[in-house]
């Protein structure tokens, strides 16, 4: 007779494993499937690592799993081709316990934490593709993997298959998603010496930044590039929506290429190596693109639900405390008895009403409003560059002539009311 389980997870990035390792915890069968050698081998992220979300999964985590650095300084540059405007905050206390965030590298954090899973009970299989899932009477009553026999049953089948998530549109949650929702992202992990870093980026030992990069780095495409520290290497990437992409007639690897060699990013990756390539889809859809999450007997979380905030590069936390979600609802569903779409629909609830829900709301007009204005990036970051050039460079006229000459380049009456209805637009959708 073929398997039984209380819950099949597919996928064991953060958003699995998180609801895995609850479910496990809490004395629930659990089956953890990965299509991956190991959890984590196939898996990309810019880097950073949340502490909060993960701390309330297993407290004290850093102590022990392979975080790289605790990051101290979160670094903001407007490029254009040959300046930047530049802004961070550096808070020291974020370089101590308990910590803000943490740089990782995926394939060794994904891997450790789907172990703290299977200390818990839940069962890893992995190299295990889930082909497609099983359905009777319009409830989701197991999966079906590439394995021979590999059919499995279940009372509930938590999806979280990230960003494609070729399962839930199987199950008709959402179509195909369009060009406009997903971003193409590109990175590379490039070795260098400690001691290197730390004296580059300006840190003491063991600290992290990162430096989020607008504009020129993108071509003004909507996106960013982003070059974050490691232990003894640094994550260079850069992530542009499909669309702009696709209109602009560029590949990811050809921005990243530039950005490579771009005069004010070039000095920071000087001498480093070539470790990893790596390219992943990133779901950036927001708020109105999250699909159908929850039906009978079967519950999406993580990357497969679009649970990303593009504006402030979180989704990490957001697929674990999905998972989490998920696990209490479905924790709940068993002392109940019942596994029905009503049931699960707790799930759904408590999401909207945890920060993911209300963040994704909150910037649920966001990406498609500088989807639509391409200009911000295009137009507003190189104006900014010109005007600190202005301000900035000692040339003998007073600082009266150079507000004037500013003021002039803004451009029309027109452009510049223009420029005033674009500033309260942007604020209106972040706000
Ligand atoms: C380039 C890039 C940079 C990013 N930077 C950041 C960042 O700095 N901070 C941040 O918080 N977030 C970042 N994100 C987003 C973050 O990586 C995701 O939101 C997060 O990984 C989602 O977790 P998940 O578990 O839902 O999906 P994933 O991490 O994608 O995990 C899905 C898992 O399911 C497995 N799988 C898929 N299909 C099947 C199948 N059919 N059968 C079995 N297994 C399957 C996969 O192998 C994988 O292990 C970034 C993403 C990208 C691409």
């Amino acid at each position: 007779m073929a398997e039984k389980f209380d819950v099949i997870v597919v996928g064991a990035g953060p958003a699995g494993t998180s609801c895995a390792y609850t479910l496990a915890k809490a004395g629930v069968n659990v089956l953890l499937l990965e299509r991956g050698e190991y959890p984590g081998s196939k898996n990309v992220m810019g880097g950073v690592l949340y502490r909060k979300m993960m701390e309330d999964i297993i407290p004290g985590f850093y102590k022990e799993a392979p975080v790289e650095r605790p990051i101290v300084e979160q670094r903001f540059m407007l490029l254009d081709e040959k300046s930047a405007v530049t802004f961070s905050y550096k808070g020291l206390e974020w370089g101590e316990e308990p910590y803000n965030n943490f740089t990782v590298l995926r394939a060794k954090f994904d891997q450790w934490f789907a172990e703290k899973a299977v200390q818990q009970g839940a069962l890893l299989v992995n190299e295990t593709v889930v082909t497609e899932c099983l359905v009777e009477n319009g409830k989701v009553i197991g999966v079906r993997t590439d394995r021979p026999d590999g059919d499995l049953f279940a009372d509930v089948v938590v999806l979280a298959d990230g960003v494609n998530s070729l399962l839930a549109k199987s199950l008709g949650f959402h179509k195909e998603f369009r060009p406009d929702e997903v971003a193409l992202a590109v990175m590379e992990v490039l070795k260098l010496d400690r001691k290197i870093i730390e004296d580059r980026f300006s840190l003491e030992q063991d600290q992290g930044c990162t430096f989020e990069i607008f504009g020129d780095a993108t071509k003004g495409i909507l996106g960013t590039a982003w070059l974050y520290t490691n232990k003894d290497s640094l994550n260079i990437g850069v992530g542009a929506m499909l669309s702009g992409l696709i209109k602009n007639k560029i590949k990811p690897h050809q921005l990243l290429d530039y950005v490579k060699k771009h005069p004010i990013i070039r000095p920071y990756i000087q001498g480093t190596e070539q470790q990893e390539y790596l390219a992943h889809l990133i779901p950036e859809g927001g708020y109105r693109s999250i699909p159908k999450v929850v039906g009978d007997g079967v519950i999406v979380v993580g990357d497969a639900a679009q649970l990303v905030n593009a504006i402030h590069r979180e989704g990490s936390n957001m697929a674990m405390t999905s998972g989490v979600l998920a696990a209490e609802a479905i924790l709940e569903a068993k002392a109940a008895g019942d596994f029905s779409a009503s049931m699960l629909d707790s799930y759904r609830q408590r999401l909207m009403d945890s920060f993911v829900g209300q963040d994704m709301k909150k910037y649920k007009d966001a990406t498609h409003h500088f989807e639509k204005y391409p200009h911000y990036f295009e137009k507003y970051i190189p104006l900014m560059n010109r005007a600190a050039s202005q301000m900035f460079t000692v040339d003998g006229s007073s600082k009266w002539e150079k507000q004037k000459k500013i003021w002039t380049e803004l451009g029309s009456a027109k452009e510049k009311w223009k420029m005033a209805r674009d500033l309260m637009q942007a604020w209106r959708v972040m706000k």
